[in-house]
């Protein structure tokens, strides 16, 4: 490796001898009597550095990654919001098992650093949101998040957390994140309704209303798991979840 960081000087140091004098290598500083600044003055070597052909990879995954999404099918429009909520889910599953990046992430993901599987997470959820209707929430990798929790959402501030194990486990990784995206749904909708800007007609406005009350009386899985697993808004999340996690990986 060390000739790669010599190389940098090698216009001024050609045809100089190895113990040349420091004067006569505009490089150095004058003060180094020694000439070991030889060594230590080829900072700003990584820049001719030769490329890492895995480097490159991962960059190049990583820009696919947050690039523009496919082409999306028709929403929905059926008068029951549980029908629309099949296909949505269905489409979900289609679109991540037909994205070339995110199967290319997927193929490797043991290996990959910690950005670039966020950056996989970030499509996973534009393609949720775009589906689905809703502004994805941002994601977040939370150090304090332990076993059994892992991950959660919270409204107020609109962020979903994940628990750096999902980060090696895939198929935790891909149902926590859309699990918690369906609340940032459930929560866009639930304030839509509750504020009046659903049309009442819409199919999904009594269980968007019933979304938001939810949030207020939200019982948690201390308050006894059944009453946890079953209210409405986890009862939606986990088949958001569980659903996408078992449609993408049979
Ligand atoms: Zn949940």
């Amino acid at each position: 490796m060390e000739w790669q960081g010599s190389g940098k000087s090698s216009v001024s140091a050609g045809g100089q001898p190895a113990g040349g004098s420091t004067a006569s290598r505009p490089t150095a500083p004058a003060t180094n009597g020694l000439g070991l600044s030889w060594v230590g003055g080829s900072g700003g070597s990584s820049t001719i550095a030769p490329p890492d052909p895995e480097a490159q990879r991962l960059a190049t995954l990583k820009s696919q990654l947050l690039g523009a999404l496919p082409a999306l099918p028709e929403r929905p429009r059926s008068s029951s919001w549980r029908q629309n909520d099949l296909v949505n889910r269905a489409d979900l599953i289609k679109s991540i098992r037909s994205d070339a990046a995110l199967q290319s992430a997927f193929s490797g993901w043991e290996k990959l650093p910690a950005d670039v599987k966020l950056a996989a997470g970030n499509r996973i959820a534009a393609l949720e949101g775009a589906l689905y209707g809703f502004e994805p929430a941002p994601i977040q990798v939370d150090a304090f998040l332990k076993k059994p929790a892992m991950g959660y959402y919270h409204p107020t501030e609109d962020k979903v957390h994940l628990s750096p194990d999902t980060l090696t486990d895939l198929r935790q990784f891909v149902n926590t994140l859309t699990h918690e995206q369906a609340h940032a749904y459930q929560w866009e909708k639930g304030v839509e309704a509750k504020q009046g800007r659903m049309d009442p007609a819409d199919p999904l406005a009594a269980t968007a209303l019933a979304w938001h009350d939810n949030f207020f009386e939200y019982a948690q899985p201390k308050d006894g798991y059944e009453a946890y697993r079953t209210q409405s808004i986890e009862a939606h999340a986990f088949a958001t979840g569980d659903g996408v996690a078992a449609g993408v990986f049979s």
